[in-house]
């Protein structure tokens, strides 16, 4: 069935479709997608490394548009950062992935807590709070539900201003990730500078851990670093038995990848949910 879900979600179009008159239109389309319940959110489990257990999952989004069908992340995410539509967007995210924890809360379902990538970008802006507290409370879902990772890292000129962002999340009880994390935005630097809960070890570092030493060096040190400073670390785009068994070995904490799951709609999600570990 892993075979199976790996052909069955993932029908994008390419980039490289992606110009012209399909980029204005995309840009229109956009902000009616986000008005018009287009958009689509999929789940990937975050595993416990040790019981193999599901702790949680990311939320990804998804726009299933109306004429070229599932678009990815990839090819709006940028686009709605240009055009001013990212505050809009992410608010969508936090808000339906709220509304996923009430439906299960309200029918008695396994439930985890969802994470969302939130630009960072929006950490500047002083409002963000105050949007997602205003989620939070018109959705009644306390903070612990909700983990926040910050992508793009490559702006942080206001770094104070960040620093006290991630401190007002944790006050009302939501988790903050560092995601990406080994890529050139987001380095060594960041790990004594923002006081988040867990890092997430970007999949081009897991990619090579088992052909090329450095690249072991460089996780065991990461993950050592991370324990020191208290932080969980969660590693991305883990395909093969001896990923695994590498960083089972050098106690990392969760696993992320297609070796347990792809990112699958609610349905599909709710079926990983009910089993007590994923193998
Ligand atoms: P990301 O945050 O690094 O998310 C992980 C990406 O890696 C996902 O791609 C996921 O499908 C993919 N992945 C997971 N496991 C594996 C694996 O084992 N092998 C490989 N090759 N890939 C794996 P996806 O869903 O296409 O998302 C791409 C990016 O789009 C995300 O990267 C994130 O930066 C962005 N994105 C997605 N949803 C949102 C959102 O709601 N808001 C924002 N701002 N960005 C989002
Ligand atoms: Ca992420
Ligand atoms: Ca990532
Ligand atoms: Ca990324």
């Amino acid at each position: 069935s892993k075979e199976k879900g790996r052909n069955t979600y993932t029908i994008y179009h390419s980039v490289m479709d992606i110009n012209g008159y399909k980029r204005f239109s995309l840009e229109k389309g956009l902000r009616k997608a986000i008005d018009e319940n287009e958009l689509e959110l999929h789940y990937q489990p975050r595993v416990d490394a040790k019981s193999g257990a599901v702790l949680g999952a990311e939320s990804l989004i998804r726009w299933n548009h109306p004429e070229w069908g599932l678009l990815s992340p990839v090819d709006f995410i940028p686009l709605a950062e240009e055009r001013g539509l990212i505050l809009p967007l992410t608010k969508w995210v936090i808000r339906r992935a709220c509304h996923q924890i009430q439906a299960w809360q309200e029918r008695g379902m396994p439930c985890v807590p969802l994470s969302v990538n939130v630009s960072a970008k929006l950490f500047l802006l002083k409002d963000f709070l105050v949007h997602v507290n205003q989620i939070l409370k018109e959705t009644r879902i306390k903070g612990e539900w909700v983990e926040i990772e910050i992508t793009e890292t490559s702006i942080l000129d206001n770094q104070k201003l960040v620093e006290s962002t991630i401190a007002e999340l944790k006050e009302i009880g939501i988790k903050v990730s560092l995601d990406d994390f080994g890529t050139g935005y987001s380095s060594l630097a960041y790990l004594t500078q923002f006081k988040v809960d867990t890092i997430k070890i970007d999949r081009h570092f897991i990619r090579n851990v088992t052909t090329h030493t450095s690249s072991a060096t460089v996780i065991k040190s990461v993950i050592h670093l991370a324990h020191g400073l208290g932080m969980r670390v969660v590693a991305e785009g883990v395909e093969t038995v001896e990923q695994l068994t590498f960083l089972k070995q050098q106690r990392c904490d969760e696993i992320q990848g297609y070796i347990f799951s792809k990112p699958v709609p609610v349905t599909a999600f709710n079926q990983l949910l009910s089993k007590e570990r994923l193998t």
